[in-house]
C-alpha cells in the first residue's frame, strides 16, 4: 500500500505541469522580433513529453546538416499506450487485399483519425514552428471540447519542422541583420542544404535525408488520412489559403481523395469565417498536379495546404487596403467574390497575427477529422478498394536496358513510394492491382497537361509547378504496358559502359582510390586499364559558381556532384578576381539562374556590402582567359544568356520575346535528336527527351549538338508552338581559343531526376 502510494506521488511528480511556451522561450510566442532556435523547440517538445501522458515526442530522422527531426504524438492518452493497434489498424485499412470489408467494419468504428502536420519546410515560413509550439501546449493542457474530440478520435502527428537546419539558418540570419537596414531579408544562402526552396517538390524522388524520414517514417509507417503541410505566401494576398485547389487534379488522383480535400478545405474556412477570421481564400492560385508536391494524395490521404500571408520573418508590416493585390490567381483581394468571401480590411500585420490565423485552422482541421473520422476512415478503404480492383494493364519494365544503374535507381525510387515491383528473367512488373497502384501510373505514363488559358483565347494559365513527372523519360528506361515482345537484344555492355549510371560513379571511385582511368573515344566507354585506342581522362578539376542570390540549381549541381562522387569547389564573385583560375580548374560549371544574378547580384543598399554585386569586368576577362587556355565552362538554362552578353558567344535564343500566346514550355519533357558524332553524346542514344522550363533555344549552326525535331516535340507535359524551336538547337559546343564554352538550352540535371541528361552533362564536365 505505502509502495503503491509511493509509485503514484511519482508518477504525479513526473507528471507535473508541462511548461509554458513562454517559460522556456523567454517571451510570447509570436512577440515581435523574436525567432525560435531549433535546439530550443526540440527541448520544449521533449519536456512536454515528460510532463503529459497526451503527447509522445520522439526522433525520426537527421536533418541533411545532422539536426533531429522529431515528431510529436498527440492524442487521449488511452490510445498513445495502445500505439501499436492503431498503427496495426491503419496498416489493414490501407491494404483492401489483406482486409475484407467484412473485416474492415469494425475498424471503421474502432480505428482513429491519423492527421499529420508538417510545419516550416520553407523556412522563412517561419510561423508555423511557432504554431506547432503554442497549438501542442494548448491542446494537451486546455478543457475545450473541441480539444477533448481531437484527443478522443485523433492520432496527431505533428512535426514542429521537417526543415530543421533551415530554421536555424533563417533564426541566425535574421538575428545577425536585426536592427540593420536589412532587417526580415532572406539568407543569402539555400535554407535546405542542397535543394532550398525546393524542398517540397522531392515527394516522389526523394533524394534528401528530410524528405526520406518523413515519408519512409512518418507517411509510409503511418498511413496517414490527412497530410496538412503549413506554408506562408506572399503579404498581399489573402491572410490564408485552403483547398479546394484549382484545375488541373492529376488524373490519377481518385476522385474520393480530391472531394475529401474540398471538403476539409471549405470546413475549414467556414469554419475560420465563423470565429472571425477575414480574408480567407479557397480555390485559388494553387493547382494539384505535380506528384513531386503532394505525395499522400497518391496514398489514399488527403493533402492539406494552408498558405498564410507573410510579414518580415518576425517584423510586423503594414499593408494598407489599396495595396492589396487585384490580380491574384482566382480573386481580387479588394473585392468579395464566392470563394473569398470577406476581404481582410488591411493594416498591421505581424507574426503574432499569422500564428493565431494558423493556430485557428490546425484546431479546425483536426476538429473535421474528429466528427468526420468514421467517414473518412470508410472513404479511405473505399480508395484501397478501387485500387486493389484495377483490372487494366500493368508496366512492363525490360530486364535489358542499356542503363542498368538508372534502371535499379527508377526502382528504387517507385519502391520508397511503396509500389510493388515483381520480377520475371524477362522483366519487372508493376501491377495495378495494388495499393497505390495510381501513383506508378503517375509516374510512369505520359503526362497531357490540359490546354489552359487564362479566358477563352488568351494567355495560357501558368501552372504551379511543372508539368511533367514521366521517370522513364527522365531516366532513359524503357517501359510498356504488354508482358509480351521483349524485342530490345540483351545489350552487352562493356564493365564500364558509357550508357550505365553506375560508370560514372565507378570511375569516381577509382579517382579517388587512386587509380588511373582511360576512355574509348568511339564508344566512350571507360576502362580501369589502356586499351586499343584509349586515351587517359583526368579527373576534372571543377568550379562551381555560387552567386550570393541562392540559386537551388546550384544546390542541386552540388547534390548530383557528391552523388555521383565528383569533387568540386564553390567559386564566388570575388573568387573571379584572382587570375589563377585557368590555372586551378579545368571546368566551371554556372547553373541555371537569371543572367542578371550573375551580373549584378543583390544590388547595393538591399544587402549587406559581402553579398552585393556580380562578376566583374575583371572577373569577365578572367574566364574567357580561363577558357581560351583550354578550360571548359559550361552555362545551364537561363544563365547561358550570361555567354551571351558577356562572353559573346552564341546567338539570341529565338524564344527570347515571343510571348507565352506563341510559345510555352512550363516545365515539359521535349524530343531532341543528338548528333552521335560530337564527343559530348558518348553513352546516350540518337533520341532522348530533355527537361525544358522555357529554356532557350538557338538558330543551329555547326556548333549544334541537339536538336528539335521538325514536329512532335513534346514528349510529356504542356507545350506552346512548338514551330518556334523546331529543328532549332537545344545544346551547343563553341569553340574559343583552345578551350570550349557549352551551352546547355535546359536543365540536364533537373531535381536530380533526369538520369538520361546527367550523362550528357558529366560528358560536358570530362571534356577538358
Ligand atoms: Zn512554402
Amino acid at each position: 500500500m505505502r509502495a503503491a502510494l509511493l509509485l503514484l506521488a511519482t508518477t504525479l511528480a513526473a507528471l507535473g505541469a508541462p511548461p509554458t511556451p513562454e517559460s522556456w522561450f523567454g517571451h510570447k510566442i509570436g512577440a515581435d522580433r523574436e525567432l525560435l532556435d531549433w535546439a530550443k523547440v526540440v527541448s520544449y517538445f521533449e519536456a512536454l513529453g515528460r510532463n503529459s501522458d497526451k503527447i509522445r515526442v520522439s526522433e525520426f530522422g537527421r536533418s541533411a546538416e545532422g539536426r533531429p527531426m522529431i515528431v510529436a504524438m498527440i492524442s487521449a492518452p488511452e490510445t498513445l499506450r495502445d500505439l501499436d493497434r492503431y498503427r496495426e489498424i491503419q496498416r489493414r485499412l490501407a491494404d483492401p487485399r489483406i482486409t475484407t470489408p467484412e473485416q474492415a467494419e469494425p475498424l471503421f468504428a474502432q480505428g482513429k483519425n491519423v492527421v499529420l502536420i508538417t510545419c516550416s519546410i520553407h523556412a522563412t515560413e517561419v510561423a508555423s514552428t511557432h504554431t506547432a509550439v503554442e497549438f501542442a501546449y494548448r491542446l494537451i493542457t486546455e478543457q475545450k471540447p473541441r480539444f477533448q474530440s481531437i484527443l478522443a478520435n485523433d492520432i496527431v502527428l505533428l512535426a514542429p519542422s521537417i526543415n530543421p537546419d533551415g530554421v536555424d539558418i533563417v533564426t541566425q540570419w535574421y538575428r545577425r541583420t536585426l536592427g540593420t537596414p536589412f532587417e526580415g531579408t532572406s539568407p543569402p544562402e539555400l535554407y535546405q542544404k542542397y535543394i532550398g526552396h525546393d524542398n517540397n517538390r522531392d515527394w516522389y524522388i526523394m533524394t534528401q535525408p528530410e524528405t526520406r524520414a518523413v515519408v519512409g517514417e512518418l507517411q509510409n509507417k503511418w498511413h496517414p488520412q490527412i497530410v496538412y503541410d503549413v506554408h506562408q505566401q506572399e503579404a498581399t494576398a489573402s491572410r490564408l489559403f485552403l483547398p479546394p485547389w484549382l484545375d488541373p487534379i492529376e488524373p490519377n488522383v481518385d476522385p474520393i481523395v480530391a472531394q475529401g480535400m474540398n471538403m476539409i478545405g471549405t470546413s475549414m474556412a467556414s469554419d475560420l469565417t465563423s470565429a472571425g477570421f477575414k480574408g480567407i481564400s479557397i480555390h485559388s492560385t494553387y493547382d494539384f498536379w505535380s506528384p513531386s508536391r503532394a505525395y499522400q494524395a497518391f496514398h489514399a490521404g488527403l493533402r492539406i495546404l494552408s498558405e498564410s500571408a507573410s510579414a518580415k520573418l518576425a517584423t510586423p508590416i503594414d499593408v494598407p487596403f489599396e495595396k492589396l493585390d487585384r490580380q491574384t490567381l482566382g480573386y481580387d483581394a479588394q473585392q468579395s467574390s464566392w470563394n473569398f468571401l470577406e476581404p481582410w480590411p488591411g493594416g498591421h500585420w505581424t507574426l503574432r497575427n499569422i500564428i493565431d490565423y494558423q493556430e485557428a485552422a490546425f484546431e479546425s482541421c483536426l476538429y473535421q477529422a474528429a466528427i468526420h473520422r468514421e467517414e473518412m476512415l470508410r472513404a479511405f478503404y473505399q480508395v484501397g478498394r478501387n485500387a486493389v480492383n484495377r483490372t487494366e494493364p500493368g508496366f512492363y519494365i525490360p530486364m535489358n536496358q542499356r542503363d542498368p544503374g538508372a534502371t535499379r535507381r527508377m526502382l528504387e525510387t517507385l519502391n520508397m513510394g511503396q509500389v510493388e515491383v515483381t520480377s520475371s528473367p524477362d522483366a519487372y512488373a508493376i501491377a495495378m492491382n495494388q495499393p497505390y497502384s495510381n501513383y506508378a501510373k503517375a509516374l510512369l505514363e505520359r503526362q497531357q497537361y490540359p490546354d489552359i488559358r487564362e479566358y477563352p483565347g488568351g494567355p495560357p494559365r501558368r501552372p504551379y509547378d511543372v508539368t511533367a513527372h514521366t521517370l522513364p523519360l527522365l531516366f532513359g528506361v524503357s517501359v510498356q504496358r504488354s508482358p509480351v515482345a521483349f524485342l530490345l537484344d540483351r545489350p552487352v555492355l562493356a564493365a564500364l559502359s558509357a550508357f550505365n549510371t553506375d560508370s560514372w560513379v565507378a570511375i569516381n571511385k577509382i579517382w579517388s582510390a587512386g587509380g588511373r582511368v582511360w576512355r574509348n573515344p568511339e564508344s566512350g566507354d571507360f576502362a580501369e586499364r589502356a586499351g586499343q585506342n584509349d586515351v587517359e581522362i583526368t579527373r576534372p578539376r571543377i568550379a562551381l559558381y555560387r552567386s550570393w542570390k541562392p540559386s537551388i540549381d546550384e544546390g542541386w549541381t552540388r547534390w548530383l556532384f557528391e552523388e555521383f562522387g565528383f569533387v568540386y569547389q564553390r567559386v564566388t564573385n570575388q573568387d573571379f578576381d584572382k587570375p589563377d583560375l585557368h590555372a586551378r580548374f579545368d571546368v566551371m560549371v554556372f547553373p541555371d539562374q537569371p543572367a542578371a544574378d550573375l551580373d549584378t547580384g543583390y544590388k547595393k543598399g538591399t544587402m549587406p556590402g559581402a553579398y552585393t554585386g556580380g562578376i566583374s569586368e575583371a572577373g569577365v576577362r578572367e574566364i574567357r582567359r580561363f577558357v581560351e587556355s583550354g578550360g571548359t565552362a559550361i552555362f545551364l538554362n537561363r544563365s547561358t544568356d550570361y555567354a551571351l552578353r558577356h562572353l559573346g558567344v552564341g546567338s539570341a535564343s529565338v524564344t527570347d520575346n515571343i510571348p507565352n500566346t506563341e510559345f510555352y514550355s512550363p516545365g515539359s519533357l521535349l524530343n531532341v535528336e543528338l548528333d552521335l558524332r560530337h564527343p559530348l553524346t558518348r553513352g546516350l542514344p540518337k533520341y532522348l527527351t530533355i527537361w525544358s522550363e522555357q529554356s532557350p533555344a538557338w538558330e543551329a549552326t555547326a556548333n549544334s549538338v541537339a536538336r528539335y525535331p521538325e514536329n512532335e516535340i513534346l514528349a510529356s507535359g504542356w507545350l506552346l508552338g512548338e514551330n518556334v524551336i523546331a529543328r532549332k538547337s537545344a545544346l551547343l559546343d563553341i569553340m574559343l581559343g583552345k578551350g570550349h564554352i557549352i551551352l546547355f538550352g535546359m536543365r540536364p540535371q533537373y531535381r536530380g531526376q533526369s538520369y538520361l541528361t546527367f550523362k550528357l552533362f558529366f560528358n560536358a564536365v570530362l571534356y577538358h
